[in-house]
């Protein structure tokens, strides 16, 4: 299942891929266009106009709160049964898929005590971009457990 999230849902729509769930955003407003591109996907919207035109169209949809991230979040995981552990395989800036690679091949980017105490590399081929699992899981994952406790 690969969500297709209204622009102002950016913080759900970047926690939604640290738990690996395929997403996209879209940038402006939800035309019928943007619906029928997307029509394969599961929409996560706070507008009842756009509810409408889904709900016309027979596609699935999720309306939130126009509320907190935390209030989102929730409504969205109780009503979906979607897991909650960080899994961090989808790139948080464009959604592309991980691939985990050999710190040796990206020694050139990696900083000299990250590259001694980690093991485990992923890059995005969209954003040349390097991940490792380094302090800021432990920010991530307090952050989640706040977003989940009630
Ligand atoms: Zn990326």
């Amino acid at each position: 299942m690969e969500f297709f999230l209204e622009a102002s849902l950016k913080g759900l729509n970047k926690w939604l891929r640290f738990l690996g769930y395929k997403t996209e955003i879209c940038e402006g407003k939800i035309t019928k266009e943007e619906v029928f591109k997307h029509k394969d996907k599961f929409f996560l919207i706070t507008s009842p106009k756009t509810a409408e035109i889904l709900e016309k169209a027979g596609i699935k949809y999720l309306l939130l709160p126009r509320d907190t991230l935390k209030a989102q979040f929730k409504m969205l995981i109780n009503k979906l049964n979607l897991n909650t552990e960080l899994k961090l395989n989808i790139c948080s800036i464009c959604g592309k898929e991980l691939v985990p690679v050999k710190k040796e091949a990206f020694k050139d980017l990696i900083p000299p005590k990250v590259y001694q105490f980690y093991d485990e590399f992923n890059y995005c081929p969209r954003c040349k971009k390097l991940y490792w699992q380094g302090d800021h899981i432990k920010r991530l994952e307090e952050r989640l457990k706040s977003l989940v406790e009630k």
